[in-house]
């Protein structure tokens, strides 16, 4: 006999969460992005204790048929992507069906769930699924996750202060809200409301919503396009700076991403108007053929490689430096070149 055995999927699923679980802000995107990729129109995120006891999505989407709902927790489970073509031209937020498996392996699950006909209702703990039953239910998802790293108390050890964790659900939703203006967040923690969209679909609204109307009059709108690639976006004037790059929100095709070098292009657009160790306040997109950029680097979808990196990177740093030029928003004195 071999040594080597094939490890069980609750087993595996759990090794999976510890890269896509990360913490609990990790959860509410995956939450969130499939309540997206479900056409919902309105998304409501109630947060307790910073996620680590509550967190609940509830979604005005398709739903998840009955025949479903138990494939949607198996690993490698999606119905976003059938073969290897597809993985190029990726629409969706999500495709690699690992959310649902992980978070429900180190969470106390329960989802209510329907097409519009009867719904189902399942509750799983540690992975194990405890209820499955009919349930009436209005059409769309609704699912609430429970003590979350409950069975993974080393996880649950390094999560850091509430103040910290909800900051980071905060950036998250702000970030899904900013590239999705069409839909409507509301987000709730410890019933304390911390954003609301009307979801209209007007990206201005949104940032209003998050920084505030002061700062949003101060916010110049950009659109180039190269042969690639086509970017559209708001800027701050170079005078409102913030101390992080947090408040630089990059996205592609409508899924916002980390990407180190695209940030770096956005302060070199600025230049010498801002002053050093401070960050603009802005938000870009770049639509793009989706053959052009591998967002399957990293299980959190965050972390992307674009192919014609340089050709991007010119166009932004590029638009955004006419962009100040042409408004003549640049005080006296403070130009180098
Ligand atoms: P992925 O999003 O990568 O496909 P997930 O594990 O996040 O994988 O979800 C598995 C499947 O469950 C999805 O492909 C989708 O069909 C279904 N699903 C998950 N959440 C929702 C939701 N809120 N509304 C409708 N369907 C959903
Ligand atoms: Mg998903």
């Amino acid at each position: 006999m071999g040594k080597i055995i094939q490890l069980d999927d609750l087993l595996s699923n759990k090794i999976a969460a510890g890269e896509v679980v990360e913490r609990p802000a990790s959860v509410v995107k995956e939450l969130v992005e499939n309540a997206i990729d479900a056409n919902s129109t309105i998304i409501e995120i109630e947060v307790e204790e910073a996620g680590l006891s509550k967190i609940r999505i509830i979604d005005n989407g398709d739903g998840i048929e009955e025949s479903d709902v138990l494939m949607a927790f198996r690993r490698h489970a999606t119905s976003k992507i059938k073969n290897e073509k597809d993985l190029f031209r990726i629409r969706t937020l999500g495709f690699r069906g690992e959310a649902l498996p992980s978070i429900a392996s180190v969470s106390r699950l329960e989802l209510k769930t329907s097409t519009g006909e009867e719904g189902t209702r399942l509750v799983l703990a540690g992975g194990h699924l405890e209820v499955h039953e009919k349930a009436s239910a209005r059409k769309g998802t609704d699912i609430q996750i429970t003590d979350l790293f409950y069975n993974t108390p080393a996880r649950l050890k390094y999560m850091k202060t509430v103040h910290t964790e909800l900051g980071n659900i905060t950036d998250i939703v702000n970030r899904l809200a900013l590239s999705h203006p069409e839909v409507s967040f509301r987000l709730v923690h410890n019933d304390r409301k911390l954003l609301h969209t009307n979801g209209n679909g007007d990206v201005r609204q949104v940032l209003a919503s998050i920084y505030g109307l002061n700062i949003v009059k101060k916010m110049i709108p950009i659109q180039a396009s190269s042969l690639d690639f086509t970017i559209s976006g708001w800027l701050a004037y170079p005078e409102i700076t913030r101390a992080s790059r947090n408040y630089i929100t990059t996205m592609v095709n409508g899924r916002f991403i980390k990407n180190y070098p695209l940030v770096k292009a956005i302060q070199e657009g600025y230049h010498t108007l801002l002053p050093i160790g401070r960050f603009p306040i802005v938000m870009i997109n770049i639509e793009m053929d989706p053959i052009l950029v591998d967002v399957n680097v990293h299980p959190s979808k965050m972390e992307v490689r674009f192919s014609k990196e340089a050709e991007l990177n010119q166009l932004v740093a590029q638009t955004i430096k006419e962009a100040f030029h042409t408004k003549e928003l640049i005080p006296t004195g403070m130009q180098r070149e």
